[in-house]
């Protein structure tokens, strides 16, 4: 039999990192029994699904690397399935017609809640007579089809990263709604729980990873599974997301969606690979930076853990770092040309870009960082106040002015660094400047300021465009 997981968003929101990890233990998990990763897009809540989120979550997908294997499943095509199975549990017994009025309802939650408990549905209509019904019918009065829950039931499974789990049937908040209120004989729209057992098992899914979140409703679908006779998958809940404090991650803490972080500069891999770890914790892996491909050959759902995962933003920062540092440099450097086209700036070459790409990329952590890192070889730096005093403080203007002579001397020549490494050496040799001194200031009138990329390497980026004569010369007019 194929092994079939997948991910079932609903698409009321943009991609969440949640749904994305969820998403990555699935597509990890298909690829390593060589099963198949599917999507299905769960937007019977008509009022907040939109179909932009659905093409969010799908782009995110994309760009986080999980290709799914087949067309996705959408559910607001199949809403005629959904209350043809509803019909067979009314007409097997296992559901019913609930006339209980919005007010009732609240009447017994108020009640409830004085006695201090849960809220909880009275199954007041579990037995209504043919008349009975006729005559609510007759009211007016609209309806929602329950699902009969057994009070003295245990629900039993083993879950495949909590082990068994318990589910009392008492404890499941009464009688499931199945649909939403409807007129007369109509059946309204399906709600979740029944919608999922009818899709799961006609995608033929054999292992249901997904959010601790839906521990109870796993209880309620494993009924509705008996009631219609389908073969049940396994079942995996995996642990929330949380933020410092230990509280679910949220909206409140900046950023979830997962184009936010594509904004503030993190690659799809390094976010891939750092997703894997929040919550699972392989027996085998010696390293932290590994592969989907990788990870997916030594992931085990058993590897996940039950505790909630902390987010961490150093963790995280940290292997982006890593992809940023060993990335091959040509594929780096076309993706921050992109930054540098926004900024509108325009390298002088191909080459050129790589050679500043591969200087400042040790330096980085995000995609974003390769702005400022990049800025002084593009634009003129003012002088600050500490590199002025250097310059002051040292005499600095001799030795540039030397520098800045040789260099229009020696026009023709390519700088490189050799080349300037054997200027600065015979510059300090020939007049007694002590090298330290010469190559601050050669950096403050660089770079504005005694901090930088290193200078020798940055310097044969500036003498490309002859933009080191024209630094120098600003500088020297400074002094
Ligand atoms: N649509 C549900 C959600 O977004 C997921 C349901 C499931 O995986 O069964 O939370």
């Amino acid at each position: 039999m194929e092994n079939r997981l997948r991910l079932a968003p609903s698409p009321t929101g943009l991609f969440h990192i949640g749904t994305a990890r969820t998403a990555l233990f699935n597509w990890l998990y298909a690829q390593k029994i060589g099963g198949k990763f599917l999507i299905r897009i769960e937007d019977t809540d008509f009022l907040r699904s939109k179909s932009e989120y659905t093409k969010n979550i799908l782009e995110g997908l994309k760009w986080l690397g999980l290709k799914w294997d087949e067309e996705p499943v959408k559910q607001s095509d199949r809403i005629t399935i959904y209350k043809k199975y509803i019909k067979k549990l009314m007409e097997s017994g296992f559901a019913y017609r609930c006339f209980t009025t919005e007010n009732e309802i609240s009447e017994l939650r108020e009640e409830q809640k004085k006695k201090g408990y849960p809220p909880k549905h009275d199954n007041r209509h579990r037995n209504l007579s043919k008349e009975e019904i006729e005559k609510f019918i007759s009211q007016g009065r609209n309806s929602v089809i329950r699902f009969k829950i057994d009070e003295k039931i245990q629900i039993k499974w083993v879950d495949q990263i909590r082990g068994e789990i318990k589910w009392q049937g008492k404890d499941l908040g009464g009688d499931l709604v199945l649909s939403r209120r409807a007129m007369g004989y109509e059946i309204g729209d399906p709600l979740y729980n029944l919608a999922v057992v009818v899709d799961d098992n006609f995608m033929n899914i054999t292992h249901v990873v997904r959010g601790e979140d839906h521990i109870s409703n796993t209880a309620k679908q494993i009924l509705i599974y008996e009631a219609l006779n389908f073969k049940l998958p396994t079942f995996s809940h995996t642990p929330l997301i949380l933020n410092n404090e230990g509280k679910k991650l949220s909206k409140r803490d900046c950023v979830t969606s997962i184009d936010e972080f594509r904004d503030m500069g993190y690659l799809p891999e390094a976010l891939s690979n750092y997703m894997a770890f929040l919550g699972w914790s392989p027996k085998s892996a010696e390293k932290e930076i590994l592969s989907l491909d990788e990870i997916s050959k030594i992931f085990d759902l058993s590897d996940i853990n039950k505790a909630g995962a902390k987010f961490s933003w150093e963790k995280l920062n940290w292997i982006n770092s890593q992809y940023i540092k060993n990335m091959e440099s040509v594929k780096l450097s076309e993706i921050i040309s992109r930054y540098w086209e926004n900024m509108g700036w325009n390298p002088p070459s191909q080459e050129w870009a790589i050679k500043l790409v591969n200087l400042i990329k040790d330096s980085m952590t995000l995609l974003k960082d390769a702005i400022d890192q990049s800025k002084p070889f593009f634009s003129l730096p003012p002088i600050d106040k500490e590199g002025q005093d250097f310059l002051e403080k040292n005499n600095s203007k001799e030795p540039l002015q030397l520098i800045l002579n040789y260099l229009i001397e020696q026009n023709t020549v390519k700088l490189d660094k050799e080349i300037g490494k054997q200027i600065i050496n015979e510059i300090s040799k020939k007049h007694n400047f002590k090298k330290g001194t010469l190559m601050k200031s050669l950096r403050v009138a660089f770079f504005g300021s005694l901090s930088g990329p290193d200078l020798i390497q940055s310097w044969e980026l500036f003498s490309e465009n002859k933009s080191d004569i024209s630094r120098i010369e600003r500088c020297l007019k400074s002094i």
